[in-house]
């Protein structure tokens, strides 16, 4: 019977439910030990678990092998064929194993019977020794070139459920400890936790777990000198503590006046609200240890505002929360730091917009949310202000002493708690490819046979043109004019949002600019406004149907820009476009805008170029109608994805679902970019689908030259495209397309996929 490869790499794309259905790490291993050897038609399959304090692998599976090896049989790095697979990160297929230089003959479970030897190392992320999979056969010269590819799938699917599989057993472990009347030390065990990512980047520093609005009380850190803090102490932290404060605010004004303006100004006047540190004073005159009159204030105000029913006022029960720590420190450290989060990873249930932005100012190192909801808004604000950040599922994280070490490897949204020195060294080599890329950016992209890439920045906050800058984007290819509107306690003025547009200009000279109108509605409301209450937002009164809507601030809005863009080229562009009536309407409004500026004298763009977003299985029905009316298209895909799958983008019970590969999205982008060709109309890709490289691959394939991702991006992507050719990337497109189903899809991306990921070493 012939070898089924493809059919293997299906079945074994589906662990991750075998997983759920095993009763424990072993079954689930043997199960897809069994799998491997059905398929591979091979007489052996076995896995081997490599432990890295101990430096052995230790045969944890086999299907062939004798089961009573299972436990028993060991291998030092290094050691036979398996060992140095595991050594030297890379697969060993031997025709005639028994004659390998590597061969070493284990005793007792017959392996000399199977001349045909395969070992490919089972790695996370391509380089953390995870074990080995092994396949075997008395059949000499068994195994091939496609074999190889095959396991070296099976192999990095494998990575991840097992490092799962760990993980949950360690934390059901520490939850045997917690309830074991016996109390056992803590335990140190690394543990790895798969999340998702909201912001991407890597980077480690100690736990400060806050209870986001889960309204938990504030509690004295212990003392171990137990000293006595007196009124005079008091004074000074808190006089301390408003310099701190005003000075943050005048940071943030300058670094992020688009968004921030303000933004500590709640936590200024409670500070010095009678009520609150005029209440400490109190309770310390009458003899109550200053460190006891903060935490008990402090909670005073958590419980009232927790238990108000104005929502406004139960947003403030963090800043609340967040004020009693840094006058604790200042009355601790005596101002020795500057009451910061440097150096810390923040664990929370949940945030709000303005609380990233309050952490981030306070140079909060990453952020991990546990169970609560991420918006796209709280992503989007973390990765422009560069705070790598991960949502995760294990309520447990909560728990984690403050102090326990964290790394975040953002990228792709895992979790290690008290990572090993091992994990530590792998990323610290890891960040400093990443810091080698970044110097080595240059000004333009070309892929490897000189084709040009134009790489635009996408602008959330002005804080990201630093980066767009520094990475050397040849433009804003998408600036998302919403968050201002968003970070607001009301709608900016025409002035307001003038001055923020001038700066971005300012800050990008003489390079393609593009602002893009209002996105709200959605999963982004504006606090401020009274949002139809609708069953379906993200079907709703959304982006370009809002400004229609409310054509006051849709004016207000356009004449900002027109007004910003007066000596320079200006591209305007509408989201959430489903009709060439509603591009024209909103095109009309433009016009109208210009004839009211011109009357007025006031100075501005009289031509500036209008485009659209397609990102609506509406929009691509009616493509050649758009490319003829538009002056540009932008291709949306975060949402075009959402909508042609009708898979909501933020929702993670079927965000397995959201997958930029599917059949429909390939052609449906493909469509597009071929009428945009045939009617010589501008086109790029704003949507994250171009951050993934099989995916741009296949869109430089389509004939896609101008791709708009988050600036710091760009040198891993512009290394990517140098080294590709776009005849190359063409074959690859031909054949997606191919495709009718995902099963097709995923199993040639994992085949391609490894060859592009796996070490060459
Ligand atoms: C998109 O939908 O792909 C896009 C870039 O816009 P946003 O993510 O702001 O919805
Ligand atoms: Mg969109």
């Amino acid at each position: 019977m012939a070898k089924d490869n493809v059919d293997l790499i299906c079945d074994i794309s589906e662990l991750a439910g075998l997983f759920e259905k095993s009763h424990s790490l072993s079954d689930f291993l043997q199960s897809a030990v069994s799998i491997v050897a059905y398929h591979m038609r091979s007489a052996v399959c076995s896995i081997y678990l490599y432990d890295e304090h101990t430096s052995l692998l230790t045969l944890a599976a086999t299907q062939g092998l004798s089961p009573d090896a299972v436990g028993k049989v060991t291998l030092g790095l290094g050691e036979g064929i398996v060992g140095t697979a595991m050594k030297e990160l890379r697969p060993i297929c031997e025709g005639h194993g028994t004659e390998s230089p590597n061969y070493k003959k284990i005793e007792g479970i017959h392996e000399e019977n199977y001349e045909a030897f395969l070992a490919v190392p089972i790695l996370l992320r391509g380089v953390m020794r995870v074990g080995v999979l092994v396949t075997q056969d008395p059949q000499p010269d068994y195994f091939h070139q496609n074999d190889v590819k095959a396991l070296r799938a099976i192999a990095s699917q494998l990575a991840v459920v097992i490092e799962n599989a760990k993980l949950l057993m360690s934390l059901h472990e520490a939850e045997a400890k917690l309830s074991s009347p016996e109390p056992e030390p803590q335990s140190e065990t690394p543990a790895f936790l798969k999340g998702v990512t909201a912001s991407s980047g890597i980077v480690k520093g100690t736990a400060v777990v806050l209870d986001g609005h889960g309204y938990d009380v504030l509690t004295a850190p212990a003392d171990d000198d137990a000293e006595e803090y007196s009124l005079d102490d008091f004074t000074l932290a808190l006089q301390e503590s408003i310099h701190q404060l005003t000075e943050l605010q005048n940071k943030m004004e300058e670094r992020l006046g688009d968004v921030a303006s303000l933004i500590f100004n709640a936590h200024l006047l409670i500070l010095k609200d009678d009520g609150f540190s005029g209440e400490m004073t109190r309770l310390i005159e009458q003899g109550t240890p200053a460190d006891r009159a903060v935490t008990s204030v402090v909670n005073d105000y958590i419980n009232l505002f927790s238990k108000s029913s104005n929502p406004r006022l139960q947003e403030k029960v963090l800043d609340v929360k967040d004020l009693g720590h840094r006058l604790l420190r200042n009355l601790q450290q005596h101002g020795e730091d500057q009451g910061d989060y440097a150096g810390q990873i923040l664990v929370a249930k949940e945030l709000l917009p303005s609380d990233v932005l309050k952490f981030a100012a306070q140079n909060v190192e990453g952020i991990v949310i546990v169970q609560g909801g991420i918006t796209s808004h709280i992503s989007i604000l973390a990765s422009s202000l560069r705070v790598p950040m991960v949502f995760v599922e294990y309520a447990s994280v909560l728990d984690l002493d403050d102090g326990t070490l964290i790394l975040i490897d953002a990228n792709q949204g895992t979790l290690f708690l008290n990572p090993s020195p091992s994990v530590l060294s792998q990323y610290d080599t890891l960040m400093n490819r990443e810091e080698a890329e970044r110097k080595a950016v240059s000004p333009e992209t070309f892929t490897r046979d000189g084709t040009k890439i134009t790489l635009l920045s996408n602008v959330n906050l002005l804080s990201d043109i630093e980066a767009a800058n520094e990475n050397q984007a040849e433009g804003i290819g998408l600036y998302r004019s919403e968050f201002p509107f968003i970070v607001r306690d009301e709608f900016p003025s025409e002035e307001a949002q003038k001055l923020i547009y001038s700066k971005i200009f300012a800050r990008m000279p003489e390079r393609e600019v593009t602002l893009r109108t209002l996105d709200v509605g959605g999963d982004k409301k504006l606090p401020y406004h009274q949002h139809l209450d609708e069953a379906n937002p993200f079907l709703g009164l959304r982006a370009i149907r809002f400004s229609l809507q409310n054509l006051p601030i849709f004016k207000q809005q356009l004449r900002a820009m027109l007004r910003s863009g007066a000596d320079r080229p200006l591209r305007i562009m509408f989201p959430f476009i489903s009709s060439v009536d509603d591009f024209e309407s909103a095109r009309d409004v433009v016009e109208e805008c210009i004839k009211e500026l011109n009357a007025e004298n006031i100075p501005h763009n009289p031509n500036p170029e209008i485009g659209l977003m397609v990102e609506l299985p509406a929009a691509v029905e009616i493509i050649d109608e758009l490319s003829a009316s538009a002056d540009f298209l932008s291709i949306g895909t975060n949402d075009l994805i959402q909508y042609l799958l009708a898979v909501d983008r933020t929702n993670e019970s079927v965000s397995n679902m959201y997958v930029c590969h599917h059949p429909a999205v390939l052609r449906a982008v493909y469509r597009i970019v071929n009428s945009a060709i045939n009617n010589d109309v501008d086109v790029s890709v704003c949507g994250d689908m171009a951050l993934n490289e099989e995916m741009l691959k296949f869109l430089v394939g389509i004939g896609i030259r101008k791709i708009s991702i988050d600036p710091n991006q760009i040198p891993r992507i512009q290394s990517f495209l140098a080294n590709l050719h776009t005849e190359e990337a063409r074959r690859h497109a031909r054949k997606l397309l191919r495709f009718g189903t995902l099963r097709e899809v995923d199993a040639f991306l994992l085949e391609t996929e490894q060859q592009l990921t796996t070490p060459q070493l």
